[in-house]
C-alpha cells in the first residue's frame, strides 16, 4: 500500500525563487505551488485513550505532559520473610503488606501478580520456559481473617486465582484515604537456568525475581492493572517501601535491592572493614577474594548453620536478590551528583558478585560505577544509596539498585550489558512507566542513552549506528511492527526487539537531528524531573518532549510510534547553470522529516542546509533548493542522524555525472 501511493504521487515543479540569498553561499528554498496535493503526509494528532482524555478531565494529568493537580498513587509497604533452600532451589516466603488507598474510589478488591505461575502447566505465556509448578499459596489472610480459595469472587474474604494473576475480595470496602493489611504465605522454586528474569545456575549462584506475591498497579488512567504475565511483556510496579529478611545457610554471600541492616550479623570483621575502605578511597577494593570463598570467610559463620540477612529499601517498585556460595565481591564509591538537596554530592555503593571463572568481571565493578556515573549526571541525580552488578544465568535484567549481568567474554560486550541495566535506573526504576504496555517506553530511552554511554567509555565503535541498522533490517517490512504494540503481541524474530529496543532508541537520536540533541537530552532530564517515582503514560512523554523542544511534535510520533512507516529522501537532480544550480530533494518515504543537506562546492566551500519538514506535511513530494555557485557533490544526512532505508540515492555528485 505504502508503495503504491509513491507510484501515484503528483511532481512539484515550475516554482520560482523570491526568497533573498544567504550567505555565505546563497541557498533558497522554492516556495510550494498551490495546486492540491495529496494527503498522505497529513498531521494526524497523537490518539490518546478514552481512559487518559478522561484523567485529564478529573485533573490528574495535564495535556502538557505534567502531573496533574489531583495526580495520585496508591502506596505499599511489604514486610518479607523467606528463606531459600539452595539445594532443592525451594524458597519459601511469608509477607505483610499494608497497602494504602490514596485513590478517590472505594476499593471492594485487591488485585496481585503471582509471577511464578507463568512455570505453571496450563498458564498462557509466549516463551518457552521451565516447569516449576508455579506459586502454591499456603495462606491468604486481610487483617488476620483467613481468606479462602474459591472458582469465583463470591462474597468477602474469598481470592481467585487466575494464572499468573489473583483477585482478593476485601471483608469490608477499602475507602479513600484508607488501609488495610494483608498476609500471605507460599512457596515456590527458583526456576533453573532458561526462565526469563531469574533463576539459578546449577545451584550454585541465583538471582531471584519476581518471586513474592505482589499489589498489581491501580492507577489513575485505568484503574486495576489487568495484564497477566506472558512473559515477553515486564512489569508495572507501585512505589512501595520493603523489609526483606532471607534466610540462607552460612557461605552463601547475599545482596539486595536496599541496604544491609545487620552487617554486623552476616559479614566477618574483614569484609566489613574492606566495605568501609571502599567508601573512603576512589580505587576498587577486592572485598570478598577467591581465598576468603575458598576458605569459608566469606560470611560470619552461624550456630544453626543460617543466616538472616536483612535488606531495608525506601521508594522502590520491585526487590530483587543474589546469592551463592562462589561470590566474590569487588566494591567501590561513585561520587554523584546530589540528590537529596543537601547540596553536597551523594556517595553510593558500587558492587560487583561474580564467580571466580569470569575473568571478564574483574572489571564489572569499574563499569558499573562508569554507568551509574555517566547516566546521573545526564539524566537526574540516582536517588538510590547503592547499585549492585551480580553475575547469574539471567543475560541481563534490572530491578532497584540492583541488575542481572550473565557472563559476556568481551569487555565491551560487559559493559553494554551492564550500562543498559544500570541505565533502566532511571527508566523504568525511578520514573515508573508501565513496561507491560509500553515497552518502548523504557527500552527505547535506555537503547538511547545507553549507546551514548558506550560511546563515552570505548570512543570510535558508534552503537547508535549499530541500533540504527538492527532497525533498518526490516524497516518497513512484514516483520516489522508498531512501536505502541504490547509487547506480548508481537510475533517471533527481530520484531519484538526492533520495536522496543533499536527502533525507538534510533527515533530519539532522529529527534535530535531535528530539534537538536540538546534539546533532546533536556527532554529526557524533564521527564525524569516531572515523573519521578510516578507512572508516566506515553502521552505524558510526548508531550513533555514537545515541551523541550518548544514545538508541536505530533507529525514526527504518529507516523513513526503508531505505524511502520519509513524514510526515504532521495537528490532527484541536480541542475547546473551559470548562476547557481537547482536541487530537486525528493520524499519517496511515508515518514515525513526535514532534509539534512550538506552542499560541496567546487571550491571546496561545505555549506550545511535544512529543507523544512512541513512541504512534505502538506503534501508536497519535491522540494527544489537553489544554490549560488558550482556545486561539486550533494550530500543528504551525512551524519546518519535519520533512518533513511535507503542511502544509495542520497549523494549525487558533479564527477559522476
Ligand atoms: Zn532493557
Amino acid at each position: 500500500m505504502k508503495r503504491a501511493l509513491i507510484a501515484g504521487m503528483l511532481v512539484l515543479t515550475g516554482a520560482c525563487a523570491t526568497s533573498a540569498p544567504v550567505p555565505p553561499v546563497a541557498t533558497a528554498p522554492v516556495p510550494a505551488d498551490t495546486q492540491p496535493l495529496r494527503t498522505r503526509h497529513a498531521v494526524r494528532p497523537v490518539p490518546t485513550s478514552n481512559a487518559f482524555r478522561a484523567a485529564i478531565e478529573r485533573g490528574t494529568r495535564t495535556a502538557d505532559g505534567r502531573p496533574g493537580p489531583n495526580y495520585w498513587q496508591q502506596r505499599i509497604a511489604y514486610r518479607i520473610e523467606a528463606e531459600l533452600d539452595p539445594v532443592t532451589a525451594r524458597l519459601s516466603g511469608a509477607e505483610t503488606i499494608v497497602y494504602h488507598n490514596n485513590s478517590p474510589d472505594t476499593l471492594r478488591e485487591m488485585r496481585f501478580m503471582l509471577y511464578q505461575n507463568a512455570f505453571a502447566p496450563g498458564v498462557q505465556r509466549v516463551r518457552r520456559v521451565p516447569m516449576t509448578g508455579g506459586t502454591r499459596l499456603e495462606r491468604v489472610a486481610v487483617e488476620g481473617q483467613q481468606a479462602r480459595e474459591g472458582r469465583m469472587l463470591t462474597g468477602p474474604l474469598t481470592y481467585v486465582v487466575d494464572g499468573t494473576q489473583m483477585r482478593l475480595s476485601l471483608p469490608r470496602a477499602l475507602p479513600p484515604g484508607g488501609s488495610t493489611t494483608v498476609q500471605i504465605a507460599w512457596s515456590q522454586a527458583v526456576p533453573p537456568r532458561g526462565a526469563p528474569r531469574t533463576g539459578h545456575a546449577e545451584n550454585e549462584a541465583f538471582v531471584v525475581a519476581q518471586w513474592y506475591p505482589q499489589v498489581a498497579v491501580y492507577d489513575d488512567v485505568n484503574g486495576w492493572h489487568a495484564l497477566p504475565y506472558w512473559t515477553n511483556g515486564e512489569f508495572y510496579l507501585e512505589y512501595a517501601d520493603f523489609d526483606v529478611t532471607l534466610t540462607l545457610p552460612e557461605g552463601w554471600l547475599v545482596d539486595a535491592t536496599g541496604v544491609l541492616q545487620n552487617a554486623d550479623d552476616v559479614l566477618p570483621g574483614p569484609v566489613r572493614a574492606r566495605v568501609a575502605r571502599a567508601l573512603a578511597q576512589d580505587s576498587i577494593v577486592n572485598v570478598v577474594t577467591e581465598n576468603d570463598v575458598d576458605e569459608g570467610a566469606a560470611t560470619e559463620r552461624a550456630p544453626g548453620g543460617h543466616l538472616e540477612w536483612r535488606f531495608v529499601a525506601r521508594d522502590v517498585r520491585d526487590f530483587a536478590f543474589a546469592t551463592s556460595n562462589r561470590y566474590m565481591w569487588d566494591a567501590a564509591r561513585a561520587i554523584l551528583p546530589d540528590a537529596h538537596g543537601d547540596g553536597r554530592p551523594d556517595t553510593v555503593l558500587v558492587s560487583a558478585l561474580y564467580r571466580p571463572q569470569f575473568a571478564a568481571w574483574r572489571e564489572a565493578a569499574h563499569y558499573t560505577r562508569h554507568a551509574v556515573t555517566f547516566h546521573a549526571e545526564r539524566w537526574h541525580p540516582y536517588i538510590y544509596p547503592k547499585v549492585t552488578s551480580a553475575e547469574g544465568p539471567i543475560g541481563g535484567m534490572e530491578y532497584p539498585m540492583f541488575v542481572f549481568i550473565g557472563s559476556p567474554s568481551d569487555s565491551i560486550a560487559l559493559y553494554s550489558v551492564i550500562s543498559h541495566e544500570v541505565a533502566h535506573q532511571w527508566y523504568p526504576m525511578m520514573v515508573g512507566s508501565n513496561e507491560s504496555r509500553y515497552a518502548w517506553q523504557d527500552e527505547g530511552l535506555v537503547t538511547y542513552i545507553e549507546d551514548l554511554s558506550v560511546d563515552d567509555i570505548f570512543p570510535g565503535l558508534d552503537p547508535a549506528l549499530a541500533s540504527q541498522r538492527a532497525y533498518l533490517r526490516i524497516a518497513g517490512s512484514d516483520i516489522e511492527g508498531e512501536i505502541m504494540r504490547a509487547p506480548d503481541l508481537f510475533g517471533i524474530g527481530p520484531q519484538y526487539g526492533v520495536a522496543a529496543y533499536t527502533k525507538p532508541g534510533t527515533l530519539l537520536r532522529a529527534l535530535a537531528g531535528v530539534i537538536g540533541e540538546d534539546r533532546v537530552q533536556e527532554g529526557l532530564r524533564m521527564y525524569a524531573e516531572r515523573w519521578l517515582l510516578k507512572h508516566p503514560t506515553p502521552w505524558d512523554f510526548f508531550a513533555t518532549l514537545e515541551a523541550a523542544a518548544g514545538r508541536d511534535l505530533d507529525w514526527f510520533w504518529h507516523p513513526w510510534y503508531y505505524e511502520t512507516a519509513t524514510l526515504d529522501h532521495a537528490v532527484a537532480n541536480v541542475q547546473q547553470g551559470t548562476n547557481g544550480a537547482e536541487v530537486v530533494i525528493e520524499d519517496l518515504g511515508d515518514a515525513p522529516m526535514p532534509v539534512l543537506l550538506r552542499i560541496t562546492l567546487a571550491d571546496g566551500t561545505i555549506v550545511d542546509h535544512e529543507l523544512p519538514v512541513e512541504p512534505w506535511l502538506e503534501g508536497h513530494t519535491r522540494q527544489v533548493l537553489r544554490v549560488e555557485g558550482h556545486v561539486a557533490r550533494i550530500e543528504i544526512d551525512p551524519g546518519q542522524w535519520f533512518p533513511d532505508v535507503q542511502r544509495n540515492n542520497n549523494v549525487w555528485s558533479s564527477g559522476a555525472q
